[in-house]
């Protein structure tokens, strides 16, 4: 994302309006600038305020009166009098920040935007979780604090080594380059972005272990995360997450149920297509 200095007023409304806190007003240029590292490039300031197209040397003409009378000038607080946000073509490694960010962007890897995963909300027909087994999503960056793909993969390293499974139609698991491993690409380690979801299953013998790694882990890197985890009912009740959660002293709320009332697209399930596979 671009200001165009030649445009910019230096009003501040969208100082605001950042969710990284990545833009500012530079007094010595009297201009608004975005901090390049921190910019998630989440497309919020340029679509999210209404704009004018004012002549920018009328308005700061206008200012500057303004200001000698002691009164002041100022465009609505919504509003970007100028129109000086501008979209820049973004190429690999930035282009990774847009893609995880910005809410209209698809993921190529999954065909979803935003975070890019469906999570377990399809689960009664895509069965990404089995009975038997225990699915995670580790989010990280939300709210407003983002994250480095370095932090992920910090995560992601040290889930590795306790053996999990990385879901495969995840877009970080696509970044994978070894998912024995977790390692994550090279070239996208610094870049930040809004935030994202890790997701993984185990057996439930696994669970006490990897909440412990979640907490660890987060207290090592610079962000947030927040932990769902999900398993398949059986007779419509759980049995076994749930009083296990409740031992491990633990305080969750049930998010989201399915209900088992889509059609089902995966014909196999991951318990029948691991028999076959073996
Ligand atoms: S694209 Fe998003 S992160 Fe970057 S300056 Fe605009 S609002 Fe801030
Ligand atoms: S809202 Fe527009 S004119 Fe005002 S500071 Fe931001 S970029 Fe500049």
């Amino acid at each position: 994302m671009v200001i165009n200095q030649k445009k910019c007023v230096a009003c501040g409304n969208c100082v605001a309006i950042c969710p990284m806190g990545a833009i500012y007003v530079d007094p010595n240029a009297n201009r608004a600038k975005i901090n390049d590292d921190a910019c998630v490039e989440c497309g919020t300031c340029y679509r999210g305020m209404s704009t004018e197209n004012l002549n920018p040397s009328m308005v700061r003409g206008i200012r500057k009166v303004a200001k000698f009378l002691r009164f002041r000038f100022e465009p609505e607080p919504d509003v970007c009098p100028t129109g000086s946000f501008e979209m820049n073509e973004l190429e690999m490694p930035r282009l990774i920040r847009q893609i995880f960010s910005d809410p209209v962007v698809e993921h190529n890897s999954t065909g979803i935007k935003g975070r890019g995963t469906e999570e377990v909300k399809t689960n009664d027909v895509s069965r990404r979780v089995d009975v038997g087994e225990v699915g995670y999503t580790i989010e990280f960056g939300r709210p407003g604090v983002g994250v480095r793909f370095s932090d992920i993969q910090e995560m992601t390293h040290t889930l590795a080594i306790e053996g999990v499974t990385f879901e495969s139609n995840n877009p970080i698991t696509h970044l994978m380059t070894d998912k024995t491993r977790g390692d994550l690409r090279g070239d996208i380690l610094n870049e930040k972005i809004l935030s994202a979801i890790v997701e993984i299953k185990t057996n439930i013998v696994q669970v006490e272990r990897v909440l412990e790694i979640v907490e660890k882990v987060t207290e090592r890197i610079d962000t947030v995360t927040a932990v769902g985890i999900s398993t398949r009912c059986e007779d419509g009740e759980d049995n076994v997450l749930g009083p296990l959660l409740d031992k491990l002293g633990y305080y969750y709320s049930r998010a989201k149920t399915n209900m088992g009332l889509g059609r089902i697209t995966n014909k196999i399930s991951f318990t029948e297509a691991k028999a076959v596979a073996r």
